[in-house]
């Protein structure tokens, strides 16, 4: 929010260069996200896009930017059609399914919620105003299946964020299809004029009876809810083109404004050394690997662990290797408040000073997640040696624990310890209140609270050694 906020680096597609991030207003940062398309259940490629995404919006929130993030649901899509009708359900009513089972799986990963999540049917309106601009302005016409392209030679900025070159452009070559050959440069479809196997998908518009093409509702839903220059895009690689690229081209020809400031691309995802596909039997969705027991948490860490910028392989070892690792940062917390000692070496507060400016270093650095990742652990170790030989303050400890609920502001992995710690002192608390209160014969009290525990699941048995409690076992 000031003047002297420190600079985050990012490396931005478009320049092919790591820049200071400079955003559009001081403090405030714009962030569009392409989202899922509402087909199928996303499978861990789409969530290490999420989940990178996550990291820089986390990032940016700590470093004091007020940021608006915006990610769209594509409900509307060649695919979404065809399985749908494969299925035998209304458009709506299917994607709506698989809306639902996506936020069921950013919440278990614990991804934070974007502020808005537009859906493409509820803004047919602005994508025909754009559309309309276009063909005002010459940049698009309508073939002779009735559909409206884009017309690609028209625009000399094509090919500025993919580097594909458009001199190869064959004359009046295009496409309707949302997804194409990644190679070629081609007139793409705005709107698309309803065919039979449309079914009853279509809307009747003065561009004719159809739907929109799917790179034209990224135009419209970013620019509605960021303006028509706003500071980040982000995506996965197999996005840039012809997704990205073409959602640059209509944007920029629509309204004259430079669209995006910071183009940012994560790599792809392998599993186990192999392209990730249904042929290879290595496909998974987060909840195939839920299903094998693992937790979410342990998942959220194996793909943010990785640079967003290098190629990812999953596999099941490192997902083996995550489980150690969430657990011992877990571990680490829950030592913290159980620290009681008094002597002190003074060596803790430099050690902090040292975690923090490293994880900074390296998070302003185009978040440089492995070298954060390794301080931390770093910290971690010689913070337990000392802990290991008594010699932490009670204040020590405290200290640290806040530190660490900072940095799980950004890493997001430790999260449940603090909840289950503070749980557990609050109900710490009310057995000593109740045992209070029945030495002073308060049974009232003493009832009341033992049903304040109940309710929270907690049961209490009087034991030789005093009371003590458990949770209820729940079915
Ligand atoms: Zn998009």
């Amino acid at each position: 929010m000031t003047a002297n906020q420190p600079c985050i680096c990012l490396y931005n597609t478009l320049t092919r260069k790591k820049e200071a991030f400079a955003p559009l207003e001081v403090g405030k940062a714009k962030l569009y996200t392409c989202g899922p398309t509402v087909y199928d259940y996303a499978h861990i490629g789409n969530f290490r896009a999420f989940l990178f995404e996550d990291l820089l919006k986390r990032w940016l929130i700590y470093r004091e930017y007020q940021v608006t993030h915006v990610m769209n649901l594509t409900d509307i899509d060649d695919k979404t059609i065809k399985c749908s009708q494969k299925q035998g359900s209304p458009l709506s009513q299917f994607t709506a399914f698989y809306v639902k089972a996506f936020f069921e799986d950013i919440q278990s990963l614990n991804i934070q919620p974007a502020n808005v999540y537009p859906k493409a049917t509820e803004h047919i309106p602005e994508m025909l105003t754009i559309i309309k601009t276009l063909m005002a302005k010459g940049f698009a016409y309508k073939g002779q299946d009735n559909s409206i392209y884009f017309s690609v030679c028209k625009f000399p900025d094509y090919g500025k964020l993919s580097h594909i070159k458009v001199g190869e452009l064959k004359a009046g070559a295009r496409v309707c299809q949302d997804e194409y050959t990644k190679e070629e440069a081609q007139d793409f479809a705005l709107w698309k004029a309803w065919t039979p196997e449309d079914g009853d998908v279509f809307w009747e518009t003065e561009l004719g009876k159809g739907r929109p093409g799917w790179h034209i509702e990224c135009s419209a839903m970013s620019m509605k809810y960021l303006g028509e220059t706003f500071d980040i895009h982000c995506g996965g690689v197999d996005n840039m083109f012809p997704h990205h690229e073409n959602e640059i081209a209509q944007s920029e020809a629509a309204t004259g404004k430079k669209f995006v400031n910071y183009w940012m691309h994560n790599e792809h995802l392998q599993v186990e050394g192999k392209k990730m596909s249904k042929r290879f039997g290595n496909f998974y969705t987060l909840r195939d690997l839920l299903a094998k027991g693992y937790d979410p948490i342990v998942i959220r860490y194996l793909l943010l662990s990785t640079h967003y910028r290098q190629q990812f392989n999953f596999t099941f070892e490192g997902l083996e290797a995550s489980k150690a690792a969430v657990e011992r940062l877990r571990n680490f917390v829950r030592r913290l408040h159980e620290v009681e000692g008094e002597r002190s070496t003074g060596k803790v507060a430099a050690l902090t000073v040292k975690l923090e400016a490293c994880l900074e270093g390296s998070l302003d650095d185009d978040l440089n997640i492995a070298i954060a990742l390794s301080s931390v652990f770093d910290f971690v170790r010689e913070m337990n040696a000392l802990l290991d030989a008594n010699l932490v303050t009670k204040q020590e400890a405290a200290d640290v624990g806040g530190l660490m609920i900072r940095i799980d502001g950004v890493l997001g992995i430790i999260g449940k310890v603090e909840v289950e710690v503070a749980l557990s002192r609050a109900i710490k608390e009310l057995v000593q209140k109740r045992e209070a209160a029945r030495k002073a014969k308060n049974w009232k009290e003493a009832d009341e609270i033992r049903a304040q525990l109940k309710a929270m699941g907690i049961v209490l048995e009087d034991t030789a050694q005093g009371i003590r409690w458990h949770k209820e076992k729940t079915a």
